[in-house]
C-alpha cells in the first residue's frame, strides 16, 4: 500500500537553520489526526520578511533566463505571483479542475486519498519557454511532478521547481526528477 505524506508527518525536525525557521509553524493533527501541517501566517503578515524571501528567490533566478513563472493552485500563487512581480516576468496559473475557462491540458495526480486534477491553459506558454514552477511545500512530490508534466505538455521547459519548504525523506525530489530548490528543509521522522 502506498504510504502518504500525512501518515509520515507525526514527527519532524529542521535540517540546518535558516532565518525563515522562526516563521514556520507546525500545527499537529490538522486537517486530521497524525498530520503535522506546515503554515507560515507570520511570514505573510510581516512585509519585510516576505519581501526578503521574495528578493532572495529573485537573486537565485536573476541569471536563469526565465520566460515565465507558473504558480500552483493555491498557495503557490502567493509566492509565484510575488516573485513574478519582483522579477517583472509573466505569471501563469496551474489550477484545480474546472477553474480555467479556456482550452486546457489536464493531468490527474495522486493525493492522500484518491486523485486530483490540475489544468493549464494550452496557450498560456510559448514553445520552449523557460519556466520556474512555484508551490509552497514539497512532500511526496506528486503535485510538483504533475505540474512539471503539464508545463512540458504545453511546450514549456522546466528550469526548476521552487518551494518555501521541503519535507525531506519522502522521496519528493526523486519523484519530481527535475531540478528542485527550497530554502527550508524539514526532515520527516517516521
Ligand atoms: P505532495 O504532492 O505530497 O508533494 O504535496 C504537496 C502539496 O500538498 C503542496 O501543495 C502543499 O501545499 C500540500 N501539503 C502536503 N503536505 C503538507 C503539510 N504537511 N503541510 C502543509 N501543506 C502540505
Amino acid at each position: 500500500m502506498k504510504k502518504f505524506i500525512f501518515a509520515f508527518s507525526i514527527f519532524t525536525h529542521l535540517v540546518g537553520s535558516h532565518w525563515l525557521d522562526d516563521y514556520i509553524a507546525s500545527i499537529p493533527d490538522f486537517p486530521k489526526p497524525g498530520i503535522q501541517f506546515k503554515c507560515y501566517p507570520d511570514l505573510l503578515k510581516n512585509p519585510p520578511a516576505f519581501k526578503r524571501l521574495i528578493r532572495e528567490f529573485a537573486d537565485r533566478y536573476r541569471d536563469s533566463d526565465l520566460d515565465c513563472i507558473v504558480g500552483l493552485d493555491s498557495r503557490g500563487f502567493i509566492f509565484g505571483a510575488a516573485l513574478a512581480y519582483e522579477m517583472e516576468l509573466p505569471f501563469v496559473m496551474i489550477r484545480k479542475a474546472g477553474k480555467l475557462p479556456r482550452k486546457v491540458e489536464r493531468i490527474d495526480y495522486q493525493l492522500e486519498y484518491g486523485t486530483a486534477t490540475f489544468e493549464i491553459e494550452v496557450e498560456s506558454l510559448n514553445r520552449d519557454d523557460r519556466v520556474l514552477i512555484m508551490d509552497d511545500l514539497l512532500a511526496t512530490g506528486g503535485t510538483a511532478q504533475a505540474a512539471a508534466e503539464l508545463v512540458e505538455r504545453v511546450g514549456g521547459q522546466v528550469v526548476e521547481v521552487a518551494c518555501l519548504i521541503e519535507l525531506a525523506g519522502l522521496g519528493g525530489r526523486e519523484k519530481l526528477k527535475r531540478p528542485f530548490y527550497a530554502p527550508i528543509s524539514i526532515e520527516v521522522d517516521e
